[in-house]
């Protein structure tokens, strides 16, 4: 039996000591913090000879440490990044960097994103080895770098150099199974979908000229009728992916009326369009971001000096593309609404995923978030941004989101990930773990 008292805190003193170890990325430096950890799993009886830290360039490290089961089945990676991103120290109430325990909550940068749930991870790795699980797969434990700044140190370092290290049927990340509200529900997704990245530069043309003279052919006037164009649009054309139906099902079965009514609807992309616009203001880009690919235009560039009318203007367009969606599609979708006129082309792109929910190790997650919350409402999630579970794919991993534990209201993941003030309440962990333990030792056993 486990004494998940003892386990949280442990946890706890885990989490406070990484808090300490400042890892904010820029620049990252994790080696301290990847070299804390190989160092308490070895106090704990991991054999040296099953870690390996892995340095990608000079202080930017991971480690990936080892359980071996019989074999009889592949590999469960649990993966967690220790890099954080920056603070703005004068908006804290506790010092970021200081791991206090107030109030009931552990305060410090990387609570929520993802130093708590790494801590998690550990501990469930430490009892497996001590409790001596009979386990028909390796348990792979990864504390990786990188995770805010692009992958590269990191999940994609390991992929691309380290493949066998962290070879892996399933794979657990950030983040799902945390309490969210919608009303008076506790609703707990489970990520197992991610859009992709594609950047695009819309530019327009126009003559140049003197800017004593103005005429209508100017590009700086053209480009801004074409964003206005997109903004009247509101959003580009809904998709509706795999993941996204089935989230709507389980909320339109759960919730009741009039949003679980509305949710329902929206499952024909007819009337989505129209139910969008019914959404409370708060929850419609999120909504959208689900439905369709989304579009953000960022950097604006045009001109040199303040008399010349230039024969160029341009605005980069931050693009998020739903699972099965090409640079290709999302630049037709916005030549329909911006005008043929305006050129668009790629800067940068990614690859998303979207992972099947017919698993076995699906059902269990479901199972344990049902008996930490039997009132929970359970659903698959498609993450508007990108983790490393997209990153894993490539390696062929099924990823999911799954860092379980109850949250209340005033301390959602989206409240405190990136947040000044970032914590998570002690009760989180308490909750959370067997929940956690429950998957792992079952997926791993079965
Ligand atoms: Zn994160």
């Amino acid at each position: 039996m486990i004494n998940f008292d003892f386990l949280t805190e442990k946890t706890i003193e885990n989490l406070v000591q990484l808090i300490r170890i400042d890892t904010t990325n820029p620049p990252g430096n994790e080696l301290p913090a990847v070299i804390w950890i190989r160092d308490l799993l070895a106090r704990e009886g991991i054999p040296a000879g099953d870690m390996v830290i892995l340095e990608s360039a000079p202080g930017r490290a991971n480690l990936v440490a080892r359980l071996r089961g019989d074999g009889s089945q592949p590999p469960l990676l649990l993966s967690g990044h220790v890099d954080v991103v920056p603070v703005e120290p004068k908006f804290w109430t506790h010092d970021p960097f200081g791991g206090e325990v107030v109030d009931g909550c552990v305060w410090g940068r990387g609570t929520a994103d993802m130093k708590g749930f790494l801590s998690m991870y550990m501990s469930v790795f430490i009892q497996a080895r001590q409790q001596g699980l009979p386990l028909k797969r390796d348990l792979i434990l990864a504390a990786i770098a990188d995770e805010e700044a692009g992958f590269e140190h990191g999940s994609q370092f390991l992929v691309e150099q380290h493949r066998d290290l962290i070879a892996a049927e399933y794979g657990l990340t950030e983040s799902g199974g945390l309490t969210a509200y919608m009303g008076k529900k506790r609703v707990y997704p489970i990520q197992v979908a991610e859009k992709s990245v594609c950047w695009l530069r819309a530019s327009t043309f126009g003559q140049p000229g003197h800017g004593s003279m103005p005429h209508e052919d100017n590009a700086v006037l053209h480009l801004a009728k074409a964003l206005e164009r997109l903004r009247r649009a509101g959003h580009l054309p809904i998709h509706l992916t795999p993941t996204v139906r089935r989230m709507l099902d389980s909320l339109a079965e759960n919730l009741g009326f009039p949003l679980g009514v509305v949710l329902g609807l929206m499952r024909s992309p007819a009337l989505a369009g129209v139910l969008l616009r019914m959404l409370p203001v708060e929850q419609r880009p999120l909504f959208i971001a689900w439905l369709s690919n989304s579009v953000s235009p960022t950097v604006l560039q045009a001109g040199s000096k303040s008399n010349v009318i230039p024969s160029e203007a341009s605005v980069h367009l931050d693009c998020r593309l739903l699972p099965g969606q090409k640079p290709e599609d999302v630049i037709r979708e916005l030549s329909a609404v911006m005008g043929r006129q305006v050129k668009l082309e790629p800067l940068t792109t990614s690859t998303g995923a979207e992972f099947p929910v017919d698993t076995p190790l699906y059902r269990l997650m479901e199972k344990a978030l049902k008996q930490m919350d039997g009132e929970g409402i359970t659903f698959p999630l498609l993450m508007p941004g990108a983790t490393d579970a997209s990153l894993y794919q490539r390696a062929g991993i099924k990823v999911y989101g799954f860092t379980p534990g109850i949250l209340p209201p005033e301390i959602s993941l989206t409240k405190m990930a990136h947040a000044h003030d970032e914590r998570l309440p002690v009760s989180f962990f308490r909750s959370g773990l067997p929940a956690l333990w429950q998957v792992v030792s079952e997926i791993c056993c079965a």
